[in-house]
C-alpha cells in the first residue's frame, strides 16, 4: 500500500455521498472548491484505478452508520490493493466514532469530521485555500433547475432522540447577505427552484441578530428574479416564526408547503423527547398554520416506539394523523443512540412493536393521502418537470419537494425539458401520484 499522507496529486477525486441534504451540500462544497483547483471530479460512480476516493459519511441512527461502514470497508479493501490511490472518510459519523474507527480501518488515509470541508479540499491541493473564494465553489449535485440552500449549521435543540448537535455542534447561522450571494449565484447558473435547509430552519438569526430572520431571508431570496419556486424545510414547532407564513403567503414565489417534523404528539412523549410541545400546542399549531395560510401543504414526520410510548400514546398519535389531515407523513422508529440523552431510559418497545406502529400509522396516512388526491382531480395547477422516463414525464407541484413527496405524472409526448414549469390539468390521481395534461 503506497505511503500515507504524502501530498502527491489526488488524480482523479471521486465522491460518495451518504446522508441527508445537508450532507449533500457539504459534498457540492468540497467537488466544487476541488473543482476549482482545477482538480477532476466524480460522484456517485464507481472508483476508477488511482482515484482519490472521498466518502461523505451519515451518523444519525444506526441503519445509516452501517451502511456507511459498509461502504468504508468495500473502499479500504481497494486502498489495501492499492486500487485507489487515497481514501478520505469525513462527515458525521467521524465526529461520533473517530477513535473508534482510526483502530479498525486503518487504511483510511484521513479521517475528517463534519464542516471541515476546506481541510479536505486542502488535504487534496497544493495551493493554501485563503486566497482564492472556494466557499463560493459549489459543484451541483442536484438536477439542475433545483438546489438546496444551507442557511445554518448545527443545532441547539435538546431532543432527547438525536446525536446531531454532537455531530454538528451549534447553531450557526450564515448572514443573510451571503446566502443571497450565495442563492443568486445559483439562479445564474440555472436554479429555479431552491429548497431552503438547517438542521432547524426557524432558529434562523437569533444567534448572529439576536432575532428569528427565516422571513427576512425568504423575502430576500424569492426577491430573485430568476427563482420561481422558493421551499422551505426543517421548521421546528416550539417558538415558531408566525411571520414567516405571512411572507409565504403574500410572496407567489414562496412554495405554499411547509416541512414541520412533530415528531410526536402525546404529552408524556414529547416531555420526554425534550421537544418543549403538548398535545394541545401540536393542534393547536397545525390550526395556526392553516388559518393563517389554508392553501398550504403541511409535511411532518414521526418517531415511533420511544422508550416508554405506551399504546394509548400510540392511539393519541394515529388520531391526531386521522384528525388533522396533514398533506405529506413521513415515520421512523425509533433508534437507541448512545450519546443521546435517551440512551439512559430503557429502550422498551420491542421492534417489531415498533415496525407494526410505523406500518399502521403509514397505513392510515395512505388512505388519507388517496383522498386529498382525488380531491385534486380536475384542477389547474402549476408543475415543475424534473425528468423525462420512458413512458413520460414525471414533475411536482409546489406542494411537493424532490425525493421525499408525490409525484405528476405527464405523457411522454409533452414538448419540454426538465425544469420547465407547465401549467397542467389533473385527470387522475392514486395515493402519491398524480396524472396530468398539459393545459
Ligand atoms: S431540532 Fe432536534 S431533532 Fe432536529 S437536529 Fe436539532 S436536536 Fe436533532
Amino acid at each position: 500500500m503506497e505511503e500515507k499522507n504524502k501530498k502527491a496529486a489526488p488524480g482523479r477525486v471521486t465522491m460518495i455521498t451518504l446522508g441527508c441534504a445537508k450532507n449533500l451540500y457539504d459534498s457540492e462544497k468540497v467537488l466544487g472548491g476541488l473543482a476549482g483547483a482545477g482538480v477532476e471530479v466524480a460522484h456517485d460512480t464507481e472508483p476508477r484505478p488511482g482515484d482519490t476516493v472521498i466518502v461523505n459519511t451519515c451518523g444519525f441512527i444506526r441503519p445509516a452508520q452501517e451502511e456507511s461502514i459498509d461502504t468504508i470497508l468495500s473502499l479500504a479493501e481497494a486502498r489495501r490493493r492499492g486500487r485507489i490511490r487515497r481514501l478520505i472518510v469525513m462527515g458525521c459519523l467521524v465526529e461520533r466514532f473517530a477513535d473508534t474507527l482510526q483502530q479498525e480501518i486503518p487504511e483510511v488515509d484521513h479521517w475528517i469530521g463534519a464542516n471541515k470541508t476546506d481541510e479536505v479540499i486542502q488535504r487534496l491541493i497544493s495551493r493554501p485555500l485563503d486566497n482564492w473564494h472556494h466557499h463560493l465553489l459549489r459543484r451541483p449535485l442536484t438536477p439542475r433547475h433545483y438546489a438546496y440552500l444551507k442557511i445554518a449549521e448545527g443545532c441547539d435543540r435538546p431532543c432527547a432522540f438525536c446525536a446531531i448537535p454532537q455531530m454538528r455542534g451549534r447553531f450557526r447561522s450564515r448572514p443573510i447577505e451571503e446566502l443571497v450571494q450565495e442563492a443568486r449565484r445559483m439562479a445564474d447558473q440555472g436554479v429555479r427552484e431552491l429548497i431552503i435547509i438547517a438542521q432547524d430552519t426557524t432558529y434562523y438569526g437569533l444567534d448572529i441578530y439576536g432575532k428569528r430572520r427565516l422571513a427576512d431571508l425568504l423575502q430576500a431570496i424569492a426577491d430573485i428574479a430568476p427563482l420561481q419556486w422558493v421551499r422551505l424545510h426543517y421548521a421546528f414547532p416550539t417558538g415558531f416564526p408566525m411571520e414567516v407564513l405571512e411572507v409565504m403567503r403574500r410572496h407567489p414565489k414562496i412554495c405554499n408547503y411547509l416541512d414541520i417534523p412533530l415528531q410526536h404528539v402525546a404529552t408524556p412523549v414529547l416531555q420526554r423527547m425534550r421537544r418543549g410541545m403538548t398535545e394541545e400546542k401540536t393542534y393547536q399549531i397545525i390550526d395556526t398554520i392553516r388559518q393563517k395560510n389554508p392553501d398550504i401543504a403541511i409535511r411532518s414526520t414521526f418517531l415511533v416506539g420511544f422508550p416508554g410510548e405506551t399504546e394509548d400514546d400510540f392511539q393519541r398519535l394515529l388520531r391526531f394523523i386521522e384528525t388533522t389531515r396533514l398533506d405529506r407523513v413521513g415515520v421512523f422508529t425509533y433508534s437507541h443512540e448512545e450519546g443521546t440523552h435517551a440512551f439512559q431510559y430503557a429502550d422498551d418497545v420491542p421492534e417489531e412493536v415498533k415496525e407494526s406502529r410505523a406500518a399502521a400509522l403509514m397505513e392510515t396516512q395512505r388512505t388519507i393521502s388517496y383522498e386529498k388526491q382525488q380531491a385534486l382531480i380536475g384542477r389547474r395547477l402549476p408543475v415543475i418537470l424534473d425528468h423525462r422516463e420512458e413512458n413520460g414525464w414525471i414533475g411536482r407541484t409546489e406542494y411537493d419537494s424532490p425525493e421525499v413527496d408525490n409525484e405528476v405524472w405527464l405523457p411522454a409526448a409533452v414538448e419540454a425539458a426538465p425544469g420547465d414549469f407547465l401549467t397542467v390539468h389533473i385527470t387522475a390521481a392514486d395515493e402519491y401520484t398524480l396524472t396530468a395534461m398539459p393545459v
